[in-house]
C-alpha cells in the first residue's frame, strides 16, 4: 500500500465521514488538519486586496497569522462581554471570507445555530464556521449546510478523538465551493496511513463518544472545583475552561504553575491577561492541578499583602 502514491480525494475516509454523518462523498474534503484547510481557505479568500477576511474576537489565533500572509485587509470585530455574536457589525465588515469558531476558544462559549443561520443568510462572501470542539458540545451548525452554498463547515480528529498526530481534519461544503479549494490544495495531503486509521477512528463512534463523556464528566467536576476555590469559570462547551482568578494574579499563577510542570495558558492580551486557559485532564491531573492551585493562591495572596503593608 505504501509503495504507490495515497488517493487524491482520501476518498476511503471520506467514505466513513459520509456513513456516519450522512453527507455525500462529494460534499467532503480532507486535510492535514483542520488548519491545512483554514490555509487553503484564507489563500483562496484573501488573495487580492479588494478581499477582506473578517473574524470576532477573541478567537483562535491562526486566523489572524494566517490572514497576516495575505493581501487581503483584515477586520476584527470583538464580541461584547456576553458573547452575544454581534452579527450587525460582521455583516457591515462585509468579508469576502468570515470565520467562526463555535465552539470557540479560548472562551468556550457555543454560538447558537439561528445566529449563524441569520449570519449566513446576509453574508454575500464565504462563511467558515470551524467546529474544532463540536465533539464537547454535541451541537453542530451541520444543518446549514442544506440550506446555504457558501457555508463550509471545519471538523478534526485532534480534539475530540485525541487523534493530534495523526494530521486529519476534514470540510464540509457545496461541491461548487469545495472545487476550488481542490485546485489549491496539494495533491498528496493525506498520506495511506493516515487515511486508513482517520477512518477507523471515524467508523467507532462509540469510542469517541465514550471519550468525550469522560471529557466532560472531568471538565463539571473541574468547574465546580475551581468555582469553589473562588475563580470565576463560565460554561465551557469545549474540552478546556477559561478562568478568572479573582484574588490573585493570572500571570503569576500561570508562572508558578509551569514552574511545577503544570502547563495552562495564558495570553498576554486586553480582555484575556486576567485569565488562565486550562485543558481539562483526567480526574487524577485535575487534582494535582487543584492542590499546587490552593497551595499558590494562599501564598500568593499572602505575599501580596506583606508586599503592600511594606510599601505603606
Ligand atoms: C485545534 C484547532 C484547529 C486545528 O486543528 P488541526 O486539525 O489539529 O489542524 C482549528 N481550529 C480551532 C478552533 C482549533 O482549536
Amino acid at each position: 500500500m505504501l509503495r504507490r502514491y495515497p488517493d487524491y480525494f482520501a476518498k476511503e475516509f471520506c467514505q466513513a465521514v459520509s456513513e456516519v454523518l450522512g453527507v455525500p462523498q462529494d460534499w467532503i474534503i480532507v486535510g492535514n488538519g483542520a488548519d491545512e484547510l483554514l490555509n487553503l481557505l484564507i489563500r483562496a479568500g484573501a488573495e487580492g486586496t479588494d478581499r477582506t477576511v473578517v473574524y470576532p474576537t477573541p478567537t483562535y489565533l491562526y486566523y489572524r497569522r494566517l490572514a497576516a500572509k495575505q493581501p487581503a485587509q483584515v477586520i476584527e470585530v470583538p464580541y461584547p462581554d456576553d458573547f452575544q455574536l454581534p452579527i450587525e457589525a460582521i455583516v457591515r465588515a462585509q468579508g469576502s471570507l468570515t470565520l467562526i469558531a463555535s465552539p470557540n476558544s479560548p472562551s468556550a462559549h457555543i454560538v447558537p445555530l439561528e445566529d449563524l443561520r441569520a449570519l449566513a443568510g446576509q453574508l454575500s462572501g464565504i462563511l467558515v464556521i470551524d467546529e474544532a470542539y463540536v465533539d464537547f458540545s454535541g451541537i453542530s451548525a451541520l444543518p446549514l449546510l442544506a440550506e446555504f452554498e457558501n457555508v463550509i463547515l471545519l471538523r478534526t480528529l485532534s480534539k475530540g478523538y485525541s487523534l493530534a498526530g495523526l494530521r486529519i481534519g476534514f470540510g464540509i461544503a457545496h461541491p461548487q465551493l469545495l472545487s476550488g479549494l481542490f485546485k489549491l490544495k496539494d495533491p498528496y495531503n493525506i498520506d495511506a496511513i493516515a487515511m486508513v486509521v482517520g477512518a477507523a477512528a471515524i467508523r467507532d463512534r462509540a469510542y469517541k463518544n465514550a471519550c468525550a463523556e469522560k471529557v466532560k464528566a472531568s471538565r463539571a467536576q473541574l468547574t465546580t472545583d475551581l468555582r469553589q476555590m473562588g475563580f470565576v469559570v463560565p460554561e465551557s462547551h469545549t474540552n478546556f475552561v477559561l478562568a478568572t482568578p479573582t484574588a490573585s494574579n493570572a500571570e503569576q499563577l500561570y508562572l508558578a504553575l509551569k514552574e511545577r510542570g503544570i502547563l495552562v495558558r495564558y495570553y498576554q492580551q486586553p480582555w484575556l491577561d486576567d485569565k488562565l486557559r486550562i485543558t481539562v485532564g483526567t480526574p487524577e491531573q485535575n487534582q494535582i492541578l487543584l492542590k499546587e492551585l490552593a497551595s499558590l493562591c494562599g501564598t500568593l495572596n499572602h505575599n501580596t499583602i506583606i508586599q503592600l503593608s511594606s510599601t505603606d
